[in-house]
Formats: structure tokens, C-alpha cells, sequence
């Protein structure tokens, strides 16, 4: 009997290997563009057909390659990135094994068009199955051309596993959202079958993440930023409101990279408990950038994993963070900023290395909110009499405390009066600044506008309905079938708070009136708004449909940041806040305003 073994031919061996790293279109998507951006690019486009099956093409104007490098880049363990193995350690760009061109020439229809910006011709491959079927000098532009053609045509029992269409698209479309947020000074296209489907001008992260996931969200986002020596958190969470009912929305990034990790995003839902429902999802973007010593690379690169040299730590700071963030502008409960005592006796903590070290992290202001109870909100909560206030306004005694989704024992704020003789100030039409008998207070006029609507739309449902007026041109409001079967099941609810819609025809309403207190010419949009904002309520099982309906509409007509408002109207704003029964917060626990107390004033500059 002859010998048995034999080495597997290259091309073979490459496709084994190329299974681990193309597991489908997205897969060679995510390699493409991290290469794209490791060349430098700042422009950057994908192309894809037929959900990458039929292309998967990047454009990018990096550095380009040589001739040599161009050949040289198909080969396994080809790269320029690492050159020993101290490197991966200390590695910062994307992908580092040298195998994801290899792997995707094995398995698919390569053309590669690249040109460094210093050389007056390109060189033009064609590569399948590992080999070499064309090698040109071209004229092209400075920068990398790579097409992936026809994957997996060479290993049909391969493409007869990937999903359908939509359901690869979907991959492609991840990939690429998590690529685009991390580099957002790099412009990004997608293009499917011709359309193009995102155009990612270069700008802020908050931008970018803007343009992705929407520009509604812009005055939702809340700014997440804690630098110390050990580790550098930064990017935005959603406020409490925008919760939802699906996991959609979250990316967490260390060093850059996406990754998933339920640990960390534990940590993160436990900074929102008790502001949001616990069956929901927060949105949150969130890059964390650590010594690469920290971070154990020997996990697989092309999985979503990573390994924490000490996950304790991470953990604590990544929760301490988003809560802070929260804390500048939500009013809780139970905010507090003690850590955990456990991970206070962690060495990392609680002996940073050197003297000099340990000023520099006691200084920061995670080490603050670790150690000291944060300082920014004065919550109330004796509760002291109405003072002042009761001569200053005629409360409107019809109105009932509100039941808020968070459980205030008692009025919040409670004990301020306004400087009898004060006049007013608006700032950044946004805020009315106004002077108090203990210091002075920062009026949110949107915020403070839906709590006053809020509970009179409250005390409405429940008691006498709001008056409508009868529109002189009544607008239409045509709705997909879903949105029409759902106002359907809201229009007495609606009558009740002023809004007189009735059906006409399939799937289309007319608004004949709206409450008599309001402008009239907005209804369409608040009817349109308000659907969109029911559906989204993360807490559906919570609040009753006239609680939802109220919240929503309370929203809907507040008074939005950025319109100026005269001498008469933030005064009567104001009054009307403070003789709400819960003036300190919105029905979502944002604060309507902010009391800044003379000890507080006093204490800044350190008096
Ligand atoms: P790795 O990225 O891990 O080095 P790849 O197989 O993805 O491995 O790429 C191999 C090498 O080809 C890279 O190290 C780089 O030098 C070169 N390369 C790949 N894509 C590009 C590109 N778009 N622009 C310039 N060089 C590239
Ligand atoms: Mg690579």
C-alpha cells in the first residue's frame, strides 16, 4: 500500500480557509470597506447586486497599491500590517490576518483596479479561483476598485445556503451602518441594483449617526463622554423616550470595532433602570477605546466577541458613563453614583498606578461621579409649602395631579418663588431664565410647556372635553392601512381632547376640528405626528390609550425650542408651570427646569 497523505491543492485550501472568513456577501462587504478605510480613503463607495450574490464592489480613493502589491494582496497571509507577532498587540487598524483577499479570490470573480497617486498607470486583475486569468496596466483614477463577483460559483453547495434577498441585504445594510458609524469624517455610499439607498456626507459623529438612524432623533441624543487613564468612553443614548419595543438601535464599538458583547450592554440598560421600561431597548452608540493591552485579540477577528482583560472594570465604567449622561438632563429617582463597593476595592480603581496618574483620574469627572453624589439637580423632595407661588397665580383647581409613568412622592421643586420685579430672559429661544427668591431657575420652555399641557389634557380626559373649534378648510389625512385602523380605535378618545376627525373613504380621514385654544393650520401634522409617536411608545403595556393619547398630544402641541416668545407669553408660561401640581418634570421624567440655588452659585466659585 502506497502513502495516503497528500497536501490539498492551494485553490482548495484557500476555499476551506475562505469559509471562515466569506461566510456570505456581508461578510466580504465588511473586509472591503475596513481596507478601504485602513488605505487611507476618505471617500468610499459600495455597490452591491442582487444582495452582493451577483457584486459586491468597493470604491475607494485610498493610497492604492503597486503593481507587485496588487499581485501580492491575493496571497494567504498577505499584508501589510503586521510584521511580527508583537504587532497584533498593539494592532489598530481593521482587519489583521492578511486573509480576507485570499479568501474572497477563492471563492468568487475578482476584478481589482488600483493606482497609487504618485504612479501614472494602474494595474487591472482578474482573479477567480485563486488564480490569475488576466493582469493589465491601465489608466485609472488614484485609489482601489475591487469587484466580487458571483460568490460562492465555484461552491454550489455554499450559495445554496445563503438567505433570500432581503435577508442578506439586511446583513450588507448592518455592515455597512457599523462601518459607516465608526468613521464618520469618511464619506460612505450604498448602492443596490442602481438606487442609491445611503449617502453619508463626512461630518460629526452625531451627523452621521443622524443620518442613519434619522433626523428626528436630533434633540433626543445625549451626549456620552468620560475620559480617564484607563479608558475612554464617548458617543450618544437615546433619551429615556425613544426606547422601543425591538432591539434595534444599539452599537457598541471598542477601539473602534463593532462588536457584541451582553455583558456590556448590561451595563448600559441597567444605567436606564427606572427610566424606561424594562421589556425595552435604548438606542445607544457607544465607542469605548482602551489600551489594545486590555483587549485580548486571540479571539477570532472576523466574530463580534472580545475578551476584557478586566470586564469588571470596563463594565463599571461604561454604566457610570451613560448614567452620568442621563443625569445632565433627566431628573430620577434613584440617580446615584456610588459604585459598586466591589468593584471600588478593584485595584484599578481604588490604586491608580502613579501619584501623577492618580491626580489625572481623580480629576476626571467619572472618578467624581464615582465618588461624590452628583451635584447638577436640586430634587426637592420635602415638601415645603407653596409659598409665593399661590398668590402669584390662581391655580386652576380643576386640575388633578397627574399620574406620571415615575413615582414622585411629592411635587418636585416645590418652596421657589419668582423675584416679584424680574424680568425675564430668553436664551437660545430655547430657555427662560428667570430670578427666584433662593437663586434662579432655568426654564425649558418646550419641556415645561408639555408638562402644563399634560395635565391639563389629563385632568380633560377624565373630566370635562376640551372644546373644538370647526375648521374652515378641514385638511385630509390619507394613512397606510395599519395607521388607519389604529386612529380608527382613537377618534372618540380624540373627540374627547378637541379633535374632531372623522373617516372618509378607505384608509383616509377628515380633521373637521381641533381645540379651540389652539392655531389652527397644524392639525394635519399633530394627527400625523401623534400616530407615529403612539405606535413607537415603548411602554405600551403601561399606560392606558387616553395616558399615551395625552402624552403624545402634550408633546405635539408644546411650544418647540427655537421660536421666540414675548415678555407675556414666557410669564405665562412660567406662572402656569410652577402651579402645575408636578412643575419639575414631563410626563417622561425630562425636567422642565433647573434650579440653581445661591449655595450652589456660591460653591462654583468657591465661596
Ligand atoms: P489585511 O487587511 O488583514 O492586511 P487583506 O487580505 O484584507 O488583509 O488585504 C491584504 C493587503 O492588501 C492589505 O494589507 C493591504 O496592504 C492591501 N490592500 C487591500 N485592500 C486595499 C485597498 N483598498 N487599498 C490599498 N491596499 C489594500
Ligand atoms: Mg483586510
Amino acid at each position: 500500500m502506497g502513502d495516503i497523505i497528500h497536501l490539498l491543492p492551494d485553490n482548495i485550501a484557500n476555499q476551506i480557509a475562505a469559509g471562515e472568513v466569506i461566510q456570505r456577501p456581508a461578510s466580504a462587504v465588511k473586509e472591503l470597506l475596513e481596507n478601504a478605510v485602513d488605505a487611507g480613503a476618505t471617500e468610499i463607495q459600495l455597490i452591491v447586486n442582487d444582495a452582493g450574490k451577483q457584486l459586491v464592489q468597493v470604491i475607494d480613493n485610498g493610497k492604492g497599491m503597486s503593481e507587485l502589491d496588487a499581485r501580492m494582496c491575493f496571497e494567504r497571509h498577505a499584508t501589510s500590517k503586521i510584521k511580527e507577532i508583537e504587532d497584533l498587540f498593539h494592532i489598530r487598524t481593521m482587519g489583521f490576518r492578511g486573509e480576507a483577499l485570499a479568501s474572497i479570490a477563492a471563492v468568487s470573480q475578482v476584478e481589482l483596479k488600483t493606482k497609487r497617486a504618485g504612479d501614472t498607470t494602474g494595474t487591472y486583475l482578474e482573479i477567480d479561483n485563486s488564480t490569475v486569468r488576466k493582469q493589465e496596466i491601465v489608466a485609472c483614477a488614484d485609489g482601489t476598485n475591487i469587484a466580487m463577483k458571483n460568490l460562492f460559483f465555484n461552491v454550489p453547495a455554499r450559495r445554496n445556503f445563503l438567505k433570500s434577498n432581503p435577508a442578506e441585504m439586511r446583513h450588507i445594510v448592518d455592515e455597512f451602518i457599523r462601518v459607516a458609524l465608526s468613521f464618520p469624517h469618511i464619506f460612505f455610499s450604498l448602492t443596490s441594483n442602481g438606487q442609491e439607498v445611503f449617502h453619508l456626507d463626512k461630518g460629526s459623529l452625531k451627523q452621521r449617526i443622524l443620518q442613519i438612524i434619522g433626523t428626528q432623533y436630533n434633540a433626543k441624543l445625549v451626549s456620552v463622554q468620560e475620559k480617564t487613564d484607563y479608558m475612554n468612553t464617548f458617543g450618544f443614548v437615546g433619551k429615556p423616550e425613544t426606547a422601543k419595543k425591538t432591539r434595534g438601535d444599539q452599537y457598541l464599538f471598542v477601539n473602534n470595532r463593532f462588536i457584541r458583547s451582553p455583558y456590556l450592554n448590561h451595563a448600559i440598560m441597567s444605567a436606564y433602570q427606572e427610566l424606561i421600561p424594562s421589556d425595552s431597548f435604548p438606542l445607544y452608540v457607544l465607542f469605548l477605546e482602551l489600551d489594545p493591552v486590555q483587549v485580548d485579540v486571540n479571539v477570532h477577528p472576523t466574530k463580534q466577541e472580545i475578551k476584557f482583560e478586566d470586564e469588571k472594570i470596563v463594565y463599571a465604567f461604561v454604566q457610570a458613563a451613560v448614567k452620568h449622561a442621563l443625569a445632565q438632563f433627566s431628573i430620577t429617582p434613584t440617580l446615584d453614583f456610588d459604585l459598586d463597593p466591589s468593584i471600588q476595592h478593584l485595584d484599578a480603581v481604588s490604586k491608580p498606578v502613579t501619584e501623577e496618574k492618580k491626580a489625572s483620574v481623580a480629576s476626571s469627572s467619572l472618578y467624581q461621579s464615582f465618588t461624590q453624589k452628583h451635584q447638577a439637580h436640586f430634587i426637592e423632595s420635602k415638601s415645603s409649602n407653596l409659598g409665593d407661588w399661590k398668590n402669584f397665580f390662581t391655580k386652576d383647581e380643576s386640575v388633578e395631579p397627574a399620574s406620571t409613568g415615575f413615582e414622585f412622592e411629592k411635587p418636585v421643586g416645590v418652596g421657589i418663588s419668582l423675584k416679584e420685579d424680574c424680568t425675564l430672559i430668553q436664551v437660545f429661544q430655547t430657555y427662560i431664565l428667570a430670578a427666584t427668591n433662593r437663586g434662579f431657575v432655568l426654564v425649558h420652555q418646550q419641556l415645561a410647556h408639555e408638562r402644563i399641557l399634560y395635565e391639563k389634557l389629563s385632568a380633560a380626559a377624565s373630566g370635562r372635553p376640551v372644546t373644538y373649534q370647526r375648521s374652515l378648510f378641514p385638511a385630509t389625512v390619507e394613512l397606510s392601512t395599519q395607521d388607519a385602523v389604529l386612529l380608527e380605535e382613537l377618534l372618540s378618545d380624540l373627540l374627547h381632547l378637541g379633535y374632531l376627525v372623522e373617516p372618509f373613504g378607505k384608509d383616509t380621514f377628515v380633521i373637521q376640528g381641533s381645540p379651540a385654544d389652539l392655531e389652527q393650520g397644524n392639525e394635519k401634522m399633530v394627527i400625523e405626528n401623534l400616530l407615529e409617536q403612539f405606535k413607537h411608545f415603548s411602554s405600551d403595556l403601561k399606560f392606558s390609550k387616553r395616558e399615551k393619547l395625552v402624552r403624545s398630544l402634550a408633546q405635539q402641541q408644546a411650544i418647540k425650542s427655537g421660536n421666540s416668545l414675548s415678555s407675556a407669553e414666557m410669564a405665562a408660561l412660567v406662572n402656569e408651570l410652577f402651579a402645575c401640581s408636578q412643575p419639575g418634570v414631563t410626563a417622561n421624567g425630562s425636567p422642565t427646569y433647573i434650579e440653581f440655588q445661591k449655595e450652589y452659585i456660591n460653591s462654583l466659585f468657591r465661596k
